[in-house]
């Protein structure tokens, strides 16, 4: 059962056992106030940070690995310069990466889905439009969304992509539903690089390698210049430790394509 299940029935539990306790008791309307906003803040929480697992499963790290293995995933492409670029670093470096495409950016830069895929690397959806109210589509504009990169994948790679990533790692019972419905892999992370925010490229390279550990996720962007520049100083960093990126698939040891 998930937390979020864990948390309705909680508190359905208290809000009950309080109604029961005000037919014989006065008890003050601004309780219910207080119980609502704990609850709502647990909901915001959830959808906030995936991590939680608050509303589905979705696969953060490996604790524990046994080998010296970490996955790079980019997010937001393909990208027609960023992309390219970001695939000849790996391919110097020998390592391997897993990159969730939006469906628009799929449709602007077909050639760079297959030049992804040719490279040996991993593709996986991350929704059609990455609208900023993605969180707030209906039930059936979500799978919609989703149902349409994966068409767009499969009509250009032959490929049922299984490997899911939600737009800004926004989760609710919307999303929950659609992964469930298309039999998806839903895929997190636990090394943020916030590499899209105004953070320099040192502080970024920084917040990467800090703890990092075999088993980590960690999240970029194939979009801008500085993402490059910090996946460069990253594979040679890797390299120092010993350590291999390869595709979440195979750290997870997982189907990315049904
Ligand atoms: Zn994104």
């Amino acid at each position: 059962m998930r937390i979020g299940q864990l948390v309705n029935i909680g508190f359905g539990c208290i809000v009950i056992t309080t109604a029961i306790i005000h037919i014989f008791n006065q008890i003050n309307w601004w309780v219910y106030v207080v119980l609502f906003s704990i609850w709502l803040v647990c909901v915001l929480l959830g959808s906030w940070f995936i991590r939680l697992n608050y509303f589905f499963k979705s696969l953060h790290s490996k604790p524990n690995h046994t080998e010296q293995q970490v996955a790079i995933t980019f997010d937001d492409g393909p990208h027609s310069k960023f992309t390219q670029d970001v695939l000849k670093l790996l391919k110097t470096h020998s390592a391997k990466a897993t990159f969730f495409l939006i469906g628009k950016h799929i449709e602007e830069n077909p050639n760079v889905v297959a030049s992804i895929l040719k490279e040996g690397h991993t593709i996986g959806n991350h929704t059609y439009s990455h609208s900023t109210t993605f969180g707030f589509f209906s039930k059936t504009r979500v799978r919609k969304e989703l149902e349409k990169t994966n068409a767009l994948l499969r009509e250009q790679t032959g490929k049922n992509i299984q490997l899911f990533r939600p737009a800004f790692g926004v989760t609710n019972p919307n999303i929950a539903h659609a992964v469930k419905a298309l039999n998806l892999i839903a895929i997190g992370w636990n090394q943020r690089s916030l590499d899209t925010t105004s953070l320099s490229e040192d502080a970024i390279f920084k917040r990467i390698t800090k703890n990092l550990k075999p088993g980590d996720v960690i999240l970029l962007h194939d979009t801008s210049e500085k993402s490059v520049a910090v996946l460069e100083r990253l594979l040679l960093f890797l390299k120092t430790k010993d350590l291999k990126s390869v595709t979440v698939n195979q750290l997870f040891q997982i189907k990315a394509y049904a």
